[in-house]
Order: structure tokens, then C-alpha cells, then sequence
């Protein structure tokens, strides 16, 4: 059985309790404020999609593993969603984190249900909440998030959906209210006209892309919005395993990225962990979103954030990239691009 140390260095991390017991000192751990909420969130964030078996099987013990011990070396940001293997994935990380609830700011989504399968009415968000709290385990999470806004009807995304996610917010379902998704002028258009919390954009600041740095950082800054970072490894493309066969780049992205995993491999380096530290080092976001389901997957992100960052073959690497840098695709409703 895997028990839930409980180790938080830094002050109450979702406005509860300090920790009273450490069974290890967390010494590497870096937290910011997401943006105007009172939430200090680690800069490693738990991307919690693969225990959703989204990129291959993730074993139940495993993963509750990897959750514990993540927990324990100080991330404190759970990320999850009822689209993620069709709710598998906040089943997981709910049972993962009895007992140490308190010690996670718990984020979770609405509005997508399947690939193809999306419902932002007010009636859906307001049933949703209620089936994500009980898979979660919990009576409140710490930010719901509008998922993938670009698949829907903007209009009613900022008319009807955030006010039903603001109603949560007065009933205590819900702390803190954002939105997530691809093409960074949607969620702009979105926020623009119905104030949020928070932000998630994905794919849009690492190795590969950096267009979040166009506008939506500055936006974000000026409306006094926490920013998230997600997909630090472009998906599983910057990874030896590489993309997962529905991944939407083009195969001279993957060509790319073996070139550049075996070229950091010579240098007697890892791809994956110098794509890692690029992302946690960028400080205009309060936190980047790892899918993480073993603890080493944990481990080798907490290696990325202790290991001296080496900006020469950072520097290698991107020439690399730069045949293929901030190509993007296609994403949602084709008014929403
Ligand atoms: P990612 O870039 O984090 O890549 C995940 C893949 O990399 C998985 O296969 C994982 O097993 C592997 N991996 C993780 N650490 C590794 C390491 N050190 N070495 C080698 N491989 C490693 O992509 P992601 O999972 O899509 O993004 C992270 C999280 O962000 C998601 O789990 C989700 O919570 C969130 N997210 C949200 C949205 C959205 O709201 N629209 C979109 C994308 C991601």
C-alpha cells in the first residue's frame, strides 16, 4: 500500500493546512502564483492525461505510485479532465490522492467528453462538476477549466458556459475558474470578453513552438491571469519513445526530433529532460504541465529542474529545430483559428 507522506516546504499551497510531518526535505522545488488567484503552484505541474492510458497502458499502481511520490517531492499542481480516457483518468487520480487531498491544487476541465464529443451548456458544466467531484473523491476543486474552447461556440462559451462556471465558484464547487485549448487567439477572444482566472495552452512554448510569447504571455500579464504551460514535451515528441501515433504533426517534426534526441544522446544528454528544463526555467508561466505516470517519469522532471542547464546544446538543439519551429495545425472550429 502506498501511503501519503506529507511534505510541503513552502506555505499552504491551496490556502489549507502547513505541513506538520516531513519524511524528506524538499529542497528543489520552485513555486509561483497563478497569476491573480491565491494559489502557489510548483513549476513542475502533474499532467495527470496518461493515467487516462491517452499515450499507452499506465499501470493503476504504478501511477498511484507516481502521484505519492511527486507529492512528496513537492508538486503541487494536479491537472485532469473527464476527456482524459473517457473519465479512466480522473478515476485514477482521485483514488491516488486520498488522504492527500489537501496537500494538491486539483484542476480539472469541462466541455469535452470524447474526441469528437463536446457540451458547453450550462446544464452540462453543472452536472459535470458534480460526476468530476465524485471521481475525484473530493467536495470542491481548485480550478475548472472550459476544455479545448476552439470546438466550440464562442459566443456561448463567454455567455453561458464561464457564468455557469462562475456560479460553481459562489457554491464552492470550485475555487477558481479558467480556460484551455490550441490557438492562442481563441482563448485571447474568450478572455477578452469574460474575465478568467487562468489560461492552459499547450504546445505553444517549448523546443519546438514559442507563439505563447507573441501575445497571449503579455495579455495574460496585463489581465492579471495565471498562465499555464502544458505539453512541455510537445505531446511525446521529445521523448526516445517519440509521438503517439495521433499525434497531428508532420513527419518532418518527428524527423526532427529523433535527429535532435540523438544528437543530445552523443553529447551524453537526454532530450527529453533539456526540453524539460527549457520550459521550467520560462518564467512567464506559473507552472508547466508534465504527463507523467511512473515515478521515473517524476524523478528524471525533478532531475531536468536540479541539473545545471546547459545553454549551448540548448543552443544546438534548436538549430535543429529551426527547419520545423512553430509549425502548427489545425485545432477546432475553422472561425475559431
Ligand atoms: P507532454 O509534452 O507532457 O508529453 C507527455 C509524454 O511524455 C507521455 O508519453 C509521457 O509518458 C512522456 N514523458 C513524461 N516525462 C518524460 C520524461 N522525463 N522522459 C521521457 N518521456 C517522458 O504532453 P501532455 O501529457 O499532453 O501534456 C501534459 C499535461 O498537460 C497533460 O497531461 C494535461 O494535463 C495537460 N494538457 C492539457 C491540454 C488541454 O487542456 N487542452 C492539452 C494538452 C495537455
Amino acid at each position: 500500500m502506498v501511503l501519503c507522506a506529507v511534505v510541503i516546504a513552502e506555505d499552504s499551497v491551496s490556502g489549507q493546512s502547513t505541513s506538520s510531518e516531513t519524511t524528506r526535505p524538499v529542497t528543489s522545488m520552485r513555486y509561483r502564483l497563478l497569476g491573480s488567484t491565491q494559489l502557489k503552484v510548483s513549476v513542475i505541474g502533474f499532467g495527470a492525461s496518461p493515467l487516462g492510458n491517452v499515450f499507452g497502458d499506465a499501470d493503476p499502481e504504478e501511477s498511484k505510485r507516481a502521484v505519492r511520490s511527486a507529492i512528496d517531492e513537492g508538486i503541487n499542481f494536479f491537472d485532469v479532465s473527464p476527456y482524459y480516457g473517457l473519465t479512466l483518468a480522473e478515476e485514477q487520480l482521485g483514488l491516488a490522492l486520498q488522504g492527500c487531498r489537501d496537500r494538491v491544487v486539483l484542476s480539472t476541465k469541462c466541455g469535452r467528453y470524447g474526441s469528437g464529443e463536446f457540451d458547453f451548456s450550462a446544464r452540462r458544466v453543472l452536472s459535470s462538476v458534480d460526476e468530476s467531484l465524485r471521481r475525484l473523491r473530493t467536495d470542491h476543486v481548485d480550478l475548472l477549466q472550459a476544455h479545448d474552447v476552439e470546438f466550440g461556440d464562442l459566443r456561448q462559451i463567454i455567455e453561458e458556459t464561464i457564468p455557469a462556471m462562475r456560479q460553481l465558484q459562489k457554491e464552492g464547487k470550485v475555487r477558481y475558474i479558467g480556460i484551455s485549448g490550441y490557438p492562442p487567439r481563441a482563448l485571447m477572444r474568450v478572455a477578452g470578453s469574460a474575465p478568467v482566472d487562468t489560461i492552459l495552452s499547450y504546445c505553444r512554448y517549448n523546443l519546438l513552438a514559442n507563439d505563447l510569447e507573441a501575445e497571449l504571455a503579455t495579455f495574460a500579464e496585463t489581465h492579471g491571469i495565471g498562465l499555464i504551460n502544458a505539453s512541455p514535451l510537445h505531446m511525446g515528441v521529445l521523448t526516445d519513445q517519440g509521438a503517439p501515433d495521433w499525434h497531428p504533426a508532420s513527419p518532418e517534426v518527428y524527423r526532427a526530433a529523433k535527429q535532435a534526441a540523438e544528437f543530445c544522446q552523443l553529447h551524453q544528454a537526454n532530450l527529453s529532460e533539456i526540453a524539460l528544463r527549457f520550459c521550467f526555467d520560462y518564467p512567464r508561466v506559473a507552472t508547466t504541465l508534465v504527463g507523467l505516470a511512473t515515478q521515473e517519469q517524476v524523478r528524471r522532471s525533478l532531475r531536468a529542474l536540479e541539473t545545471p542547464a546547459n545553454p549551448e546544446l540548448v543552443e544546438q538543439v534548436q538549430s535543429i529545430f529551426a527547419p520545423v519551429f512553430n509549425q502548427f495545425w489545425t485545432s477546432g472550429r475553422e472561425e475559431n483559428q
